[in-house]
């Protein structure tokens, strides 16, 4: 399974002992080798990246191991200094993508950049980090009123896939190429060969993996980065088919989703459920209340007839639930 477009390398360049031996280790694949040197990370008393000093790994390794090499920008600042640095490929991450104002100032600063002469030869944009089809959209096209190629990276958010925003993307912007970025779409890099070979069943337009040579050393994102000798052996892994039933499979992975969400918030009610009933039992309440499940009903129906379902069919799936929701408190 060879994706049309490779994007790999460390979360983060922690040392240049570090970016030259994954660099080293991924050379024979060619592919874009990702570093971020500006981390945004969450928590302020962790590691941030190690800043404009990386920028000469990242160098070493367009010289020596004859790579194309892309880092995060996340400021005006950063994107100027690594333009100065020769960096062919800047991608804005899904923390900046949240906020259009910073998207139009690095689409700013970028635009300078290469009316200077700069050697970018892309950018790529990552998916909001929360679920906006319509902002991630209109990023691309702020970001297509540089001139420079674009390129979306699907990565999810709090680690779902949320398929449809980049079903979104892929029907409204078909000419954009879309990429899968599975590490931050999982969070763990046991699932990173199954999300691989789902890019491949969607004619995604490639991968952007993060690898580590030591994962479990990392000082961001450990459990998510996997190891060179992974990444040949899931490449090595046969791709699957991929035939016109495509649209099919996108629309079953969004059902998928939905179930997972659906049953997430079954079990939810369900333990909310349960400390209902231990509060019934301390005050000596009956479980069945008919009156607040009638109301419940109710409001159910109305709902189904405003969102077009059968008041029938929820009906049924409501006392069920009900049904469920006895139970677990007696
Ligand atoms: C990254 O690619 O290292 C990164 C920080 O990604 P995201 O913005 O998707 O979290
Ligand atoms: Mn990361």
């Amino acid at each position: 399974m060879f994706p049309k477009m490779l994007i790999a390398g460390p979360c983060a360049a922690e040392s240049e002992e570090q970016v030259t031996e994954v660099a080293q280790a991924l050379a024979p694949l060619r592919p874009i080798f990702r570093a971020g040197i500006w981390k945004p990370r969450t928590q302020p008393d962790t590691f941030q990246g190690a800043g404009e000093r990386a920028l000469v790994w990242l160098q070493k390794v367009q010289c020596e191991y004859h790579l194309p090499v892309a880092t995060e920008a996340g400021t005006p600042q950063q994107v100027l200094a690594a333009a100065k640095a020769g960096i062919d490929y800047l991608w804005i991450g899904a923390r900046t993508a949240a906020n259009p104002i910073a998207v139009q100032a690095l689409a700013d600063a970028v635009k300078a950049c290469v009316q200077d002469g700069c050697r970018l030869q892309g950018l790529l944009i990552k998916n909001p980090v929360h679920d906006d089809a319509a902002l991630w959209a209109g990023n691309i096209l702020r970001l297509q009123a540089v001139g420079l190629p674009v390129i979306a990276v699907h990565r999810g958010c709090n680690h779902r896939p949320c398929w449809q925003t980049a079903y979104g993307i892929r029907c409204r912007m078909p000419d954009i190429p879309l990429l899968m970025d599975p590490s931050h779409m999982s969070g763990n890099a046991d699932k990173v060969a199954e999300l691989c070979r789902t890019a491949v069943e969607l004619d995604y337009d490639g991968l952007m993996v993060e690898v580590h040579s030591h994962p479990d050393r990392a000082l961001s994102d450990a459990r998510q980065q996997i190891t060179p000798q992974q990444l040949y052996a899931l490449i090595d892994s046969p791709a699957g088919t991929l035939t016109d039933e495509r649209e099919l499979r996108w629309l079953r992975k969004m059902i998928d989703e939905a179930d997972d969400e659906l049953w997430q918030a079954v079990a939810a009610r369900m333990a909310v459920s349960r400390r209902i009933g231990d509060y019934k039992r301390k005050q000596q309440m009956p479980v069945l209340q008919p009156d607040r499940f009638n109301q419940i009903l109710q409001k159910r129906l109305q709902w189904a007839e405003a969102h077009g379902l059968s008041p029938d069919a929820v009906q049924t799936i409501m006392e069920q639930i009900h049904k469920e929701s006895v139970r677990v408190q007696l």
